[in-house]
């Protein structure tokens, strides 16, 4: 062989070398699956498909967990890792699957809501494949997903995602972020069939409350929050006043915009007689001018640049050299919905949701997240579940 061939053989077998190494560690991440150790409380699993049978045999149908209460009374639904690339949510519907009991009505809990894009990476914002919890047993692997749905699921996309029904002109990448395509359609794009199955939850069972749990960026103006629409505002309100009162932290209301559409605040209380709320936490990873996206970071929000911003103001949130440690914001997510329901007890008895053994923010604060979670490999087989 001449010596431009040996030289365009050796590239060649490179490339193919590279791109199985490369391509592996993404078929694994893919397809690596987390234990769920189902709590006390949980006495059905089901599926999104259940519910919307357009989604069956694909990567979008995610699990669906059911803690009915032995009293009759009001339902709940908490949905989380809507953005899989904002931990909190996962881990705050995670601790509470495997810990809550039900006295009274019932909590329906989606933890992997656009499982898809828990599936999905950003390699190109250097952003870790997965990161660690340390827990009483060990460490706990979870895949660290992104905020849209993968293209291996649904592809192409369009120039311009067009909002069904509302026909508003939305950029082309919401057609996968799932924050935007409610209240969706049994025969849209996959994201849209995600929505509907969910919205059939809701109209099925006469689900009162829907929480949805995200983190937030610390220069974004909307974090730290609960956004709610009108129909939500007073017991969203309550809830933030008195968990400042009574617990130290903040949490503001914010309104859910009447134009904007596509978001669970705004179209599920739109098409349902459910009340709609999303959670914001801080979560510094994601926000652009800071150091590398480490796990580290991921877990404990310290950054200098960020540091240095909001001694310039910068931030929308306080921030010091504590950062903003994932039991912060896993610990907010769970005392704001402990008293979301509480207030909606209150408000409507006869449709209460009573629930206990779900810690609060002070708690999980002192013990840490990986404190609730319980050890897969010593459970009852039919209590964990892989996803
Ligand atoms: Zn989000």
């Amino acid at each position: 062989m001449k010596r431009p061939g040996i030289i365009k053989a050796v590239l060649v077998v490179l490339f193919l070398a590279f791109l199985v190494q490369g391509g592996l560690r993404l078929y694994r991440h893919r397809h690596f699956e987390v234990p769920v150790v189902a709590g006390p409380g949980v006495t059905r699993a089901a599926r999104l498909s259940d519910f919307g049978p357009g989604l069956k045999g694909t990567m979008a149908d995610a699990p669906v967990y059911f803690l009915d209460g032995k009293e009759p009374g009001g339902k709940a639904i908490l949905i989380a890792n809507t953005h899989a690339n904002e931990p909190e949510g996962l881990l705050a519907a995670l601790l509470i699957l495997e810990n809550a009991l039900v006295d009274k009505g019932s909590l329906i809990v989606i933890p992997q809501f656009n499982r898809s894009a828990g599936r999905n990476t950003r390699p190109g914002d250097g952003y870790p494949l997965y990161y660690e919890i340390p827990t009483d047993w060990g460490q706990k692997k979870f895949r660290m997903g992104n905020r849209d749905a993968s293209p291996l699921d649904q592809w192409p996309d369009p120039d311009v995602y067009i909002h069904y029904p509302d026909r508003q002109l939305l950029s082309y990448i919401d057609v996968r972020n799932v924050n935007r395509t409610w209240p969706g359609r049994p025969n849209g794009p996959l994201m849209e069939k995600v929505t509907f199955a969910a919205m059939e939850i809701m109209r099925g069972q006469k689900v009162d409350v829907a929480i949805d749990i995200h983190g937030a960026e610390t220069m974004f103006p909307v974090t730290n929050c609960i956004v709610a629409p009108d129909k939500s505002n007073r017991i969203a309100t309550m809830a933030a006043l008195t968990v400042k009162a009574k617990e130290g932290f903040d949490s503001h209301v914010e309104p859910s915009p009447t134009g904007f559409r596509g978001l669970s605040h705004r179209e599920i209380g739109d098409f349902s007689d459910t009340l709609p709320f999303l959670l914001e936490a801080p979560i510094p990873f994601l926000d652009q001018p800071t150091g590398p996206k480490t796990v580290k970071f991921l877990l404990d929000g310290k950054d200098p640049f960020l540091l240095s911003l909001s001694q310039k103001k910068k931030l929308f949130v306080p921030y010091d050299a504590s950062g903003w440690p994932l039991e912060k914001r896993v610990g907010q997510h769970c005392s704001v919905i402990l008293e979301i329901l509480r207030q909606y007890s209150k408000k409507y008895p006869d449709r209460a949701i009573l629930v206990r053994d779900i810690p609060r923010y002070a708690e999980i604060v002192q013990n840490g997240v990986g404190h609730y979670f319980h050890d897969p490999s010593r459970a009852e087989k039919e209590k964990v579940f892989l996803d």
